[in-house]
């Protein structure tokens, strides 16, 4: 069975527009992670704001370079194969997912694992 998911449910235009908005997201909290209050209320305020602006940039980089990766596979021509299994993903999974590497059995499996963290938050936690 051939996958051209990639070509007929626009799944690469969905991921370049993903990557898009991931890079304007990532940019534009760049910018608010910078900003600097000379009031002191207003900086702690904002340190946990940026606390948590910094987890979402986290997330969303991990997002990006997932989003990223699978524009590569579109080009080398294994977008849609489980990285595990080598499976053919289902069309369904990846028009919800287009970034998914693994299929639904794979993924379920790795979770249960816990292989993947996806939480780096500790690493951000009091490092002054
Ligand atoms: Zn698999």
């Amino acid at each position: 069975m051939k996958i051209t998911a990639s070509e007929n449910c626009g799944v690469k235009e969905t991921l370049e527009q993903k990557q898009a908005e991931l890079a304007w997201v990532l940019r534009a909290r760049d910018g608010i992670a910078i900003e600097k209050s000379a009031d002191q209320m207003d900086e702690i305020q904002y340190a946990t704001e940026r606390d948590l602006a910094i987890r979402n940039v986290d997330r969303e980089s991990t997002l990006l370079r997932q989003v990223n990766a699978a524009l590569r596979r579109i080009h080398n021509g294994t977008f849609g194969t489980c990285v595990d299994c080598e499976e053919t993903i289902s069309p369904k999974r990846l028009i919800a997912v287009p970034w998914a590497t693994r299929c639904i059995k794979c993924q379920e499996a790795t979770d249960r694992e816990g292989q993947e963290p996806e939480d780096a938050s500790e690493t951000f936690s009091n490092a002054a």
